[in-house]
């Protein structure tokens, strides 16, 4: 897959549910793959934006893989394992395929970890299910895409969740519109991404 430093913006977290926006950390599923998450550099700043890490934790994060760029390889590693698979499993929902057993004991690892460290707290004098926290911040991306991704499966929203027809994109969300009538990630977005190439192109 090759690497591409994407410069992300608000715009561009369009998938509706975090384990779709997972999945659309890579432009060209089943065409030709591009990483825009290459670095945890350029990861972390998708992870801010797409809420998944507050400020504070991302932060935390950066001050912990400084220390550690080993841990942070690994993390990533396990990430993009967990993207790859969500992108398999959602393929397979979509079209009613059966799940790949090999899918299916990744996504059932994280589940298990997610389990692991859950617990039910008194937020804001409201019970709530959240991630104990004594967990390392390094593990809360992965592990609150795959609560996302739990009840994406556990409730998949019939003929809502589409892949975007781009050219080269293959981006996935959910499609809220009224009527269905949702067809592409977003115009201005795609329109992004065939500029983004023209330009890169241009410059090789
Ligand atoms: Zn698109």
């Amino acid at each position: 897959m090759k690497p591409v430093i994407h410069n992300w913006i608000a715009g561009d977290v369009v998938g509706g549910n975090s384990a779709l926006n997972l999945v659309n950390t890579v432009s060209g599923w089943g065409y030709d793959p591009e990483d825009w998450v290459p670095d945890m550099e350029s990861f972390l700043v998708w992870a801010r934006l797409s809420g998944l890490l507050d400020e504070g934790e991302k932060k935390q994060v950066a001050r912990l893989i400084e220390g550690s760029p080993a841990a942070a390889e690994r993390i990533l590693a396990s990430v993009k394992e967990l993207r790859f698979t969500l992108w398999s499993l959602i393929s397979c929902l979509q079209h009613r395929k059966p799940a790949k057993p090999g899918d299916l004991s990744v996504i059932n690892e994280w589940i298990r970890r997610l389990a692991l460290a859950e617990q039910v707290v008194v937020e804001r004098n409201k019970i709530e299910v959240a991630i104990k926290r004594d967990i390392s911040v390094l593990e809360l991306i992965g592990l609150r895409v795959t609560a996302a991704a739990l009840a994406l499966l556990k409730n998949p929203p019939a003929g809502r969740i589409k892949t975007c027809p781009g050219e080269n994109c293959g981006w996935k969300f959910v499609d809220r519109s009224k009527n269905r009538s949702r067809r592409w990630c977003d115009m201005a977005v795609c329109g992004n991404l065939v500029k983004a190439r023209e330009y890169r192109a241009r410059k090789g």
